[in-house]
C-alpha cells in the first residue's frame, strides 16, 4: 500500500471505483476518464510502479484478467475491437504510477487514432537494433 497512490486507494476499496471484477490479487475497474464505452483499468493490488517493477506473476494475473474482460465486450458492448494497452514511465504517457492495463474497447468509426505514423523512421539499422535488445 501506497499511500499517496489513488489506485492503491481503489483496491482496498477506501477509494470509490466501479468495480468489474476483483480477486485476491487483482481488480478491474472502469477508468474515470474513459477513451471510449467500457474502457477498464485492470491493476495489480500490491503496489508496483509500471512495467519495470511489477513482478512476474502480477503481470500474468492481469494480463489473464484483461483477458477475460477483454473476452466479454464484443458481446456486452458490441464493440468491434479491443486495445491492450500499458504505458510505463512519464515518456510513455503514464500519468498514475501504479501498474495498469487499459482494456479499451473499439468500435468502428470511434475518433482514436494510432499514436505513431507507419513509414516515418528509417529501418535501416534494424538489425543493429535487434542485436543490443537480444
Ligand atoms: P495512464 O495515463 O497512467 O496510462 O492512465 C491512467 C488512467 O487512470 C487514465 O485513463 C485516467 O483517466 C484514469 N484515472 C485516473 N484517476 C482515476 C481515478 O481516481 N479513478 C479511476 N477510475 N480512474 C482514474
Ligand atoms: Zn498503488
Amino acid at each position: 500500500m501506497n499511500d499517496q497512490c489513488i489506485f492503491c486507494a481503489i483496491a482496498e476499496r477506501s477509494a470509490p471505483a466501479e468495480v468489474v471484477q476483483a480477486d485476491d490479487h487483482t481488480i478491474a475497474f472502469l477508468d474515470i476518464s474513459p477513451a471510449t464505452r467500457g474502457h477498464t483499468l485492470v491493476i495489480p493490488r500490491r503496489h508496483s510502479d509500471d512495467v519495470f517493477d511489477i513482478s512476474a506473476d502480477d503481470i500474468e494475473r492481469v494480463a489473464r484478467m484483461a483477458k477475460q474482460i477483454a473476452g466479454r465486450m464484443p458481446a456486452a458492448l458490441s464493440c468491434d475491437g479491443v486495445n491492450l494497452l500499458n504505458s510505463s514511465g512519464s515518456a510513455a504517457w503514464q500519468t498514475v504510477h501504479h501498474f495498469h492495463m487499459h482494456v479499451i474497447p473499439r468500435y468502428d468509426n470511434d475518433p482514436l487514432k494510432l499514436p505513431w505514423t507507419p513509414g516515418a523512421l528509417a529501418t535501416e539499422d534494424l538489425p543493429q537494433i535487434a542485436e543490443v535488445l537480444r
